[in-house]
């Protein structure tokens, strides 16, 4: 490990090789598919409590992490995750093992295609075929079979997205590859990532750095040759041949622009007609009682939990409204709270790296940021540079500097500070005065006025 906060560059935390941070060892969790059985997720609140410091993280991959765990409760908490089946045979296959998946996979009669075998079996041949293994870190599958949660919105290196019941399109960093069939598509997904392992310069860490150096066609066929002169299976007519790849046909235009993560997320607190409802935390942060109390709900009305990439848990199915149950936990039952609209990452003192106690001060200014929420704006309170609770720019953007935060409009963490870096209380001041002259909608640039 290097760095303040104990983190090699491109590193991802797992169980087996859990991450330093300011509050101890922070223990990934990789859930297959997100699912979270009631048993499971108590089991997991009661090792929370007993071997870290009861917090329990959600992240934007559907995966649970312990905070606060010590050098002492590491070993006795990876027993505790071996006995409930959590526990991967290495570090390797935990960490190749990075796959995310519609949380309502196997509960949703209106997904046209049935992703729940292919979930496991993906996972299986990407421990299975050690040469995936030298994948980066952060590399990711996507598998969306479609229905009431598609995951339109959320990216990954290699996504296989259903286009009807019969074929998904597949996409490599975020850009359409072709179409294949559903017994096609996980060897045509290996079959580019064997592609990336071929092609990637060593500075090259996502599908996306590579797809911006060698283009992809756009469908209907340009030529990129740069990507031509791999294997000898059928092409694609882009140097992409892969096994079950169909030439690439004109994308359909999509009825509506897929919502950003935090509209989606607002968006789906609470109960929903499709039999299922979603318990969101703060930030993506719940305590183990909090968990235990969910696990305790789904059981009692014969639900299962799943994990989301919205950083929220779901319970499916479900034939009755549980807000009373869920809200009575302090979680959040509210699509319009403002708190879901607002990124913020645990900053210091639970973050070696924090400049700022970003969760704490986030919620603090959210009533504030509230006003600018409800206008359409997005917020990003970050506790320093690296902007690890969003990588895309916000109308607002809050780095904590030395105890301070600087703030740049319409710009990612990385952005130089628009303002002398303020307390929160100056920040505070500054925001309710600017929010009083913009009383109109805020459009995705009108934020740029408060300048
Ligand atoms: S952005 Fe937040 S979580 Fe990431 S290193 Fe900085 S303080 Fe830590």
């Amino acid at each position: 490990m290097s760095g303040s906060s104990g983190q090699v560059k491109g590193w991802c935390p797992g169980a087996l090789r859990p991450m330093r941070s300011g509050d101890g060892l922070i223990v990934r969790v990789r859930l297959t598919g997100g699912d979270l059985t009631p048993e499971r997720a108590a089991a997991l609140a009661e090792a929370a409590r007993r071997f870290g410091n009861g917090l329990v993280d959600l992240t934007s991959r559907a995966n649970l992490q312990m905070r606060g765990v010590s050098d002492d409760t590491l070993q006795p908490l990876l027993d505790r995750l071996a006995e409930l089946g959590l526990l991967d045979a290495s570090a390797a296959a935990e960490q190749v093992r990075n796959v995310i998946a519609n949380p309502l996979t196997g509960l949703d009669p209106s997904a046209p295609i049935d992703i729940q075998p292919l979930i496991r079996a993906l996972e299986l041949r990407l421990i299975g075929n050690e040469r995936f293994h030298i994948l980066p870190a952060k590399f990711g599958f996507l598998l969306d079979g479609g229905g009431v949660l598609s995951l339109d919105g959320i990216e990954a290196d290699i996504a296989l997205r259903a286009e009807d019941d019969g074929h998904f399109r597949l996409e490599a960093g975020g850009e359409t590859l072709g179409w294949v069939r559903v017994e096609e598509a996980l060897e045509a997904a290996l079959g580019v990532a064997e592609r990336f392992l071929a092609l990637r310069q060593p500075d090259e860490r996502r599908m996306r750095d590579m797809v911006e150096r060698l283009p992809l066609p756009s469908p209907g066929g340009v030529d990129h040759s740069s990507w031509n002169g791999l294997g000898s299976t059928r092409s694609v007519g882009v140097g992409w041949e892969a096994e079950g790849v169909e030439v690439p046909t004109p994308p359909r235009p999509s009825a509506d622009p897929p919502p950003p993560g935090e509209s989606r997320m607002r968006h789906l607190a609470g109960p929903h007609a499709a039999g299922f409802f979603t318990a969101a935390a703060p930030f993506g942060r719940l305590d183990a009682g909090q968990l235990e109390g969910l696990a305790a709900i789904a059981a009692r009305h014969g639900a299962t939990l799943r994990l989301t990439p919205w950083r929220s848990i779901l319970l499916a199915p479900l034939a009755v409204d549980v807000t009373a149950e869920v809200s009575s936990l302090g979680l959040v039952v509210d699509p319009g709270d403002p708190r879901l609209a607002i990124a913020a990452c645990p900053g210091s003192p639970s973050c070696l790296s924090g400049e700022a106690p970003a969760q704490a001060d986030a919620a603090r200014l959210a009533p504030v940021l509230a006003g600018f929420v409800e206008k359409g704006a997005s917020v990003h309170v970050s506790g320093c540079a690296k902007g690890c609770a969003r990588r895309a720019p916000a109308s607002i953007t809050l780095v904590g500097q030395a105890g301070r935060y600087g703030i740049a409009f319409d710009a990612d963490s990385k952005a130089p500070s628009e303002a002398e870096p303020m307390s929160l209380g100056e920040l505070t001041a500054f925001l309710a005065k600017r929010l009083q002259h913009f009383p109109e909608k805020l459009g995705d640039f009108s934020i740029k006025k408060m300048r």
